[in-house]
């Protein structure tokens, strides 16, 4: 019997974390952590992701901050707006949605970031602690998907590891945190040979590629993990009827309503060979804002704490 890892269980469990942190300061006379975003243009996914950022805040007691700024913006005006969030003693974190609209240089507009406030963990600097193996502000959906991979007890040390996908965002961080964690792990990419063959050595299998059911059942090893950080909508019938094959409620909802979500693994049928699997939606997904409240505590204590 497959194991569902439920994302939205264990992302409300770190919330409730974060939560008590908070309430914990406030005991203690402190302030709420505070963060800020910024959201460049009007993109309705960043938009939608934003709303769910400042809902977590709320939730938690975090001081929420929003910048919306339009698409218009210069690269030296939006890098003015984070020197100033740099600058203010008020703000912990700072959250700049990506993707930037067209024009927009991100990594450089992250480079301005004061690295103590990079809450996305994506500054050159956090990225170097990370590989360095020292603390630090760490990208949210890899930390979060290791701390439920540690709370459903799934064994990582010594186990051989394949991550799908090389993004800062995403691959990368993922690979050097289950290597943190003694993982055997290696790390694929549009160029690799023979991704079938790899993936079925895989006990941990990754996929952080953002193609709808590229995985395959019989891709997967027999008892393996699956983590499906993949968010993808479909709305081609033909694509749908190959891949959810074994997913009727999903090609059921695609006929009715004209798209559905799903990941990058073909859950049916990788769920009939894994040990264990994360759902799309409601696996990865809800573990990324929660994530993103942990750093953020986190950011305004070791800010507290280095004065
Ligand atoms: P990305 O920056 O586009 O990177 C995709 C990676 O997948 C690249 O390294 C690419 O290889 C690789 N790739 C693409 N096609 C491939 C193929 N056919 N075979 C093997 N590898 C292939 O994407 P990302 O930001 O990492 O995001 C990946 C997915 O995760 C997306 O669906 C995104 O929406 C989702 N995501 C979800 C969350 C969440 O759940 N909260 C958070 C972050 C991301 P190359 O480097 O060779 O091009």
């Amino acid at each position: 019997m497959v194991l569902i890892l439920d994302g939205k269980t264990h992302a409300d469990r770190m919330l409730a974390v974060v939560q008590a942190g908070v309430e914990r300061r406030a005991g203690m006379g402190l302030r709420p952590p505070c963060l800020a975003v910024v959201l460049v243009g009007e993109d309705p996914a960043s938009q939608v992701y934003v709303r769910g950022k400042i809902a977590a805040c709320a939730r938690t007691g975090i001081r929420s901050l929003e910048h919306r700024i339009p698409a218009g913006t210069s690269q030296d005006q939006l890098e003015a707006l984070i020197a100033g969030l740099n600058r203010d003693p008020g703000v912990d974190g700072i959250l700049l949605q990506l993707p930037l609209p067209a024009g927009l240089d991100a990594k450089r507009a992250l480079r301005g970031m004061d690295p103590r406030k990079d809450v996305d963990g994506l500054h050159p600097f956090n990225q170097g602690l990370l590989m360095a193996g020292q603390p630090g502000l760490r990208p949210c959906t890899p930390s979060a998907c290791i701390s439920m991979l540690k709370a459903h007890g799934i064994p990582m040390r010594g186990q051989r590891a394949v991550v799908l996908g090389r993004s800062e965002l995403m691959g990368k961080p993922m690979s050097l945190m289950l290597l943190e964690e003694h993982a055997t792990v290696t790390i694929a990419h549009s160029r690799t040979v023979d991704l079938p063959g790899l993936c079925r050595e895989a006990d941990l299998l990754v996929a952080a590629v953002g193609r709808p059911g590229l995985v395959e059942g019989s891709w997967i090893k027999p008892g393996a993990t699956v983590v499906d950080v993949g968010i993808n909508r479909v709305e081609q019938l033909d694509l749908g009827e190959r891949i959810f094959q074994s997913d009727p409620l999903k090609l059921a909802t695609l006929r009715a309503k004209g798209s559905v979500l799903c990941g990058d693994v073909r859950f049916g049928e990788a769920s009939q060979v894994a040990g264990a699997i994360t759902p799309v939606p409601g696996g990865v997904g809800p573990l990324t804002i929660a994530g993103l409240m942990a750093n953020t505590l986190q950011a305004c204590q070791a800010f507290e704490e280095s004065k």
